[in-house]
């Protein structure tokens, strides 16, 4: 059983930006350092660990997005071998880098549905495990690990901000919160407008299946959010936050000049919350933002949307 850790433990940064422009006091959790460029090598490490202790030594997995690129970093550092199936709309850059991580990487299905009924179709007929990318206990036990290093660090803030795609992240977040004690912060859950799954489904009460996502925030692109994110809500005092492709853009570009790390516009969905939200804020509030990170932007991409996102 191999027993190294493939993330790191990573700082908290104070923006000194953010005191300046609003005389606010945020802490910035700095998983965009982690060498897969994202929280998701946290599950991932967790979820490979268990199939080795069980003597797996290939997987199979249907995201072109960060979760596949961190299962392919740590499956090379263990020697898993992964096959990944991903959707004819995968960018060209993320195909190649996952392929750099030895990665065998196969293009099927016009969306991530049909790439990852195919994923789970090979999967049965191989026999071999199959890797989801957000709905599972062991990503969310490995997620959680990004609280408890908060924990040593801190006392517990009075917010905590958490972007939401299918809410493997915000689950491992409230595990860890219920594990550190953490039981008083306000979780707020930032998506954008064209990936709401998550608010839309606490506004109803029940999961509710978004029809289409349309954001250029494409790490927060589930239609459905795990069950298990909205059934932990009840415990836990939350903020639906939801923002616009625009802001999104513009908070990755604040942070780039403030810490010189390039993250994607899902975790700059997160980052906007307290540039758009400063005036309701409380001056004696500590927050906490998570900085889940993201490598699917690159520098050319970036300078595309800064021409279009003014
Ligand atoms: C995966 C991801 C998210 C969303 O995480 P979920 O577990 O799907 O909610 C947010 N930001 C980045 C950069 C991601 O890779």
């Amino acid at each position: 059983m191999t027993t190294a850790n493939y993330y790191i433990n990573t700082p908290l940064f104070k923006s000194h930006q953010l005191k300046k422009q609003y005389g606010l006091d945020v802490v910035y959790k700095m998983d965009c350092y982690q060498p897969s460029g994202s929280f998701k090598i946290r599950g991932m490490d967790n979820f490979l660990k268990e199939l080795y202790g069980q003597g797996y030594k290939k997987v199979i997995a249907s995201s072109g997005g960060n979760a596949g690129y961190s299962l392919a970093y740590v499956g090379q550092q263990m020697g898993i071998s992964l096959r990944l199936i991903v959707p004819v709309t995968t960018s060209d850059y993320m195909i190649a880098k996952i392929k750099l991580l030895g990665a065998e990487v196969e293009v099927y299905g016009a969306n991530w549905n049909e790439a990852n009924d195919y994923a789970l179709q090979i999967s049965k007929e191989y026999d071999l495990p199959y890797v989801p990318p957000f709905d599972h206990p062991f990503l969310w036990k490995g997620h959680s690990s990004i609280i408890d290093e908060c924990a040593l660090e801190m006392k517990e803030p009075d917010s905590i901000i958490v972007a939401v795609g299918g809410g493997g992240l915000l689950c491992g977040v409230f595990e860890g919160l219920l594990r550190n004690n953490w039981l008083k912060v306000k979780v707020v859950t930032a998506e954008t407008e064209g990936a709401a799954s998550y608010a839309k489904s606490m506004a109803a009460g029940h999961l509710i299946e978004l029809k289409e996502i349309n954001t250029i925030a494409t790490s927060l692109g589930a239609k459905k959010v795990a069950a298990k994110a909205l059934e932990y809500a009840s415990q836990f005092n939350i903020e639906p936050y939801v923002t616009d492709d625009n802001s999104a853009f513009n908070a990755c570009k604040d942070f780039f000049n403030e810490y010189h790390t390039l993250v994607e516009p899902a975790c700059g969905a997160a980052l906007s919350y307290v540039r758009n939200n400063h005036s309701k804020i409380n001056p004696k509030e500590k927050i906490l933002v998570i900085v889940c990170g993201g490598v699917s932007m690159g520098m050319e991409k970036y300078l595309a949307y800064s021409k279009q996102y003014q």
